[in-house]
């Protein structure tokens, strides 16, 4: 693996930096104030090409690596949360699918738009009584008139309230348990479909989630995305994307966690002198320059496994499990370093802090990301009865 990024990758990063302090940056603070899910922003992310990084230019993508799209996705979530999760599930969780398990006429028909942002996708797995268990959906779909009627509800969904297209999963059988579910391509403007926005969330308050329910929603034979019993397959496959996505994201908050701290530390002056200049406030610093480094090395070894074609699922579960956690981190050490007024949102480590508490919960909480790693070193698998 080549820690030296090639002259393109540099570049591409300098963009993403660059537009992330020019367009991103100064919105993220009145976004969050009033949960607001700022969609000429996200017009002008979709602009730059980033709602469709990894998807080849002939379904209109910017074709890119896996390591540049992390790159991407670092500077991005280090501006602000709100706006990576709209990148992640877009290009991660809803493209990479259709790119993977799609017709060509499912790839012609909605990446070119998800990825100029004309369409956004959200992402529909989680339900009421199904988090983690994730093959245990509760959501039915049964045949009708040549295609299919779609039941049930589900939660917690990303952009499920502005999405055009809701990837959705759903029990055909029962019986079949994990083989019997099947993926979606709905059209939410269908009637039955029925978001509702979630309020007074913890942080991505500029986010936008929603609870759906969905009640005799009907999609034709060709909504179905892969074969009936591919359902769990997709799901896995879309979250291994996404993963990589979140982990990528919380890179840039612990680099801007970093910043933000230096920054501070050396203009803060008490005992006469900056506060950058005592020891346990350089530990703290050092604390978090070892967890930035380490995360980003962590998510650059699974965007070289990705781009390379090797096994990558347990590497991005370990760059998931670590990035998260020390994200979580590195913005309750920044709020340390800022004393009191890294209490308010004057200084953006607060609402790094509040942001970054939901990524060791979504795309798999921090427990799940070990019973992978564990199901990898042991060769058991702790999510099934043994
Ligand atoms: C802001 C936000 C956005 C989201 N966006 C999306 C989205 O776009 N699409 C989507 O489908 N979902 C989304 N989610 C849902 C998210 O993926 C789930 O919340 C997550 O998978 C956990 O499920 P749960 O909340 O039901 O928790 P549960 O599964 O009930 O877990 C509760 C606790 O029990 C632990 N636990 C559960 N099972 C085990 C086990 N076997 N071993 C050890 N510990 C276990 C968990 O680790 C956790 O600590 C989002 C959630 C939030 C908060």
């Amino acid at each position: 693996m080549d820690l030296e990024l090639t002259d393109e990758q540099r570049l591409i990063q300098a963009t993403a930096r660059e537009f992330t302090e020019r367009e991103i940056v100064e919105r993220a603070r009145e976004n969050d104030r009033n949960e607001h899910f700022d969609l000429e922003l996200v017009g002008k992310i979709a602009a730059q090409g980033y709602l469709g990084s990894i998807v080849p230019e002939q379904y209109g993508g910017a074709g890119l690596d896996y390591l540049s799209y992390g790159l991407i996705v670092e500077e991005v979530g280090r501006g602000c949360s709100s706006m990576r999760t709209v990148v992640s599930v877009n290009t991660s969780l809803v493209c990479s699918a259709i790119l993977r398990w799609g017709t060509e006429e499912q790839k012609h028909r909605y990446l070119p738009k998800l990825c100029r942002g004309e369409w956004l996708g959200c992402f529909g797995l989680t339900e009421p009584d199904t988090g983690s268990d994730a093959a245990n959906q509760r959501t039915r779909a049964r045949r009708s008139n040549g295609g299919w009627l779609i039941n049930g509800a589900k939660m917690w969904i990303s952009l499920g309230n502005h999405a055009k297209v809701a990837l959705l999963f759903a029990q055909t059988d029962p019986e079949k348990k994990h083989r019997g579910l099947a993926a979606f391509l709905v059209d939410t403007d269908q009637p039955g479909f029925q978001p509702q926005l979630i309020h007074h969330k913890l942080g991505l308050r500029g986010s936008d989630t929603a609870a759906i329910s969905l009640d005799d929603v009907e999609v034709g034979e060709d909504g179905l995305l892969g074969e009936v019993g591919d359902g769990f397959k997709i799901a896995m496959s879309s979250l291994d994307s996404g993963r990589y996505s979140v982990a990528a994201g919380c890179v840039g908050i612990c680099q801007g966690s970093l910043d933000a701290s230096v920054k501070y530390a050396k203009e803060r002056v008490q005992f006469g002198r900056p506060i950058a200049s005592f020891q346990l406030v350089q530990e703290m610093l050092a604390d978090m320059a070892l967890q930035t480094d380490a995360a980003r090395m962590l998510v650059w070894r699974a965007g070289y496994l990705k781009d390379t074609g090797q096994p990558s699922t347990t590497e991005t579960s370990v760059a998931k499990l670590y990035a998260t956690e020390a994200a979580i981190q590195c913005a309750n050490t920044a709020i340390q370093v800022h004393g009191g007024s890294g209490y308010v949102d004057d200084y953006p480590v607060e609402r790094y802090l509040r942001d970054v508490r939901v990524t060791s919960l979504y795309e798999g909480t921090s427990q799940i990301q070990k019973l992978i790693i564990g199901r990898a070193l042991t060769g058991i698998n702790a999510l099934v009865p043994q």
